[in-house]
């Protein structure tokens, strides 16, 4: 197998000498072990925070060791009958062309019609996950409210706008990295306003695009977002808190918010969470989400890159935004 390795922990923003491609060859399953050929693997934000040596709410990488992540595969060995050869499966040792995997750590995923099995590491996985779970059961949107999302155009962000929109939002409103990203967010997905967050200061921006406030705010950048979002709430606004990536290469302490005394004001509430905390929503996310998904009502976007040896590569461009909708490295067909 070609598996990357973390070499060094990056210091700010990670470059490709933090990663080395290595070979190890793999036994033959035993019973019960699988030998899966990744299709697809998954470069996600979190992996950021994995790559620091210390412990944050998963444990760090190893120098030296494969990184792990999700990815699609395909079984090629088998020493279980219920998986055999040729079942696509998600698990978690992605960053690597093969895994030898323990049966009980892969699910079977259902690739219907025309979604690629590469949909279960975005819009029908974790990421999509992550928007149902943080959009419903930690903002609690409700009918009627007026919903911000920053990272819109992102994996977990397409996803938030598109349910709130399906789900009665009075006003959708999106914040991304382009003018092509913004004109994505409204005239594909359905946003009723967006804004290029580099044109100029947040808070100015969203006065704009909600003139009555806001009352859900789910969070994936934090800093200028998270403080702009506090001062434009409406009384007794909820935020999801999911990331806050503006600070996830940072080497100093962010500089905002500035504006928590508002919280007390305004008696906000400021939710932060992980998606697998909630295992016992993951059933009604499918029953939910998929058939919109897989109708086309809800649609998604990859962005593209072939090649393990390319998977440093995509992640780092990932953290700059050079996504839209979920970055997936692809190995094969
Ligand atoms: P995305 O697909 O949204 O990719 C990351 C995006 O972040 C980039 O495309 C870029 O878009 C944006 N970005 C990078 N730097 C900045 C910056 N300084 N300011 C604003 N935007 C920036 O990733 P995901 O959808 O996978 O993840 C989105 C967020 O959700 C992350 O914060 C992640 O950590 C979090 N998350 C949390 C989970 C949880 O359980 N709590 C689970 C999954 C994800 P742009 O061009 O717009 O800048």
């Amino acid at each position: 197998a070609r598996e990357i390795h973390l070499a060094a922990y990056p210091k700010g923003e990670p470059t490709p000498t933090n990663f080395t491609l290595a070979e190890r060859v793999l036994p033959d399953p035993g019973q019960g072990e699988l030998l899966v050929r990744n299709l697809a693997l998954s470069v996600d934000p979190y992996m950021r925070g994995k790559m620091t040596g210390v412990r944050s709410y998963t444990d760090p990488y190893e120098i030296g060791e494969p990184m792990d992540g999700a990815a699609v595969g395909v079984v090629e060995a088998s020493g279980d009958p219920s998986y055999p050869v040729g079942t696509t499966v998600l698990h978690g040792q992605g960053w690597r062309s093969h895994a030898l995997l323990p049966v009980s750590s892969v699910r079977p995923v259902n690739v219907t019609g025309d979604l690629p099995a590469s949909a279960y590491l975005g819009v029908l996985g974790m990421p999509g996950q992550t928007a149902y779970i943080g959009l419903f059961h930690k903002a609690e949107m409700r009918e009627g409210d007026t919903v911000f999302v920053s990272g819109a155009a992102g994996a977990v962000g397409s996803v938030v706008g598109q349910l709130a929109k399906r789900n009665g939002a009075k006003r959708v409103i999106g914040s991304a990295g382009s003018s092509e990203k913004v004109r994505h967010l409204v005239e594909d997905l359905g946003f009723d306003a967006a804004f290029n967050y580099k044109d100029g200061p947040v808070r100015d921006q969203l006065v704009e695009a909600a003139p009555d406030g806001i009352d859900v705010y789910f969070d994936n950048v934090g800093g200028e977002h998270l403080e702009a979002a506090i001062a434009v709430a409406n009384d007794f606004a909820r935020f999801a808190l999911c990331g806050a990536i503006s600070g996830y290469n940072a080497t100093e302490p962010p500089q905002a918010p500035r504006n928590l005394f508002q919280i007390v004001a305004k008696r906000l509430t400021l939710r932060g969470f992980i998606v697998g905390d909630n295992p016992e929503l993951v059933g009604s996310f499918y029953r939910d989400v998929a058939p919109a998904v897989a109708e086309g009502a809800i649609t998604f976007r990859e962005t593209i890159v072939d090649g393990l040896e390319n998977a440093p590569r995509a992640f780092i461009d990932m953290l700059r935004g050079a996504n839209t909708g979920k970055m997936i490295v692809r190995l094969g067909q």
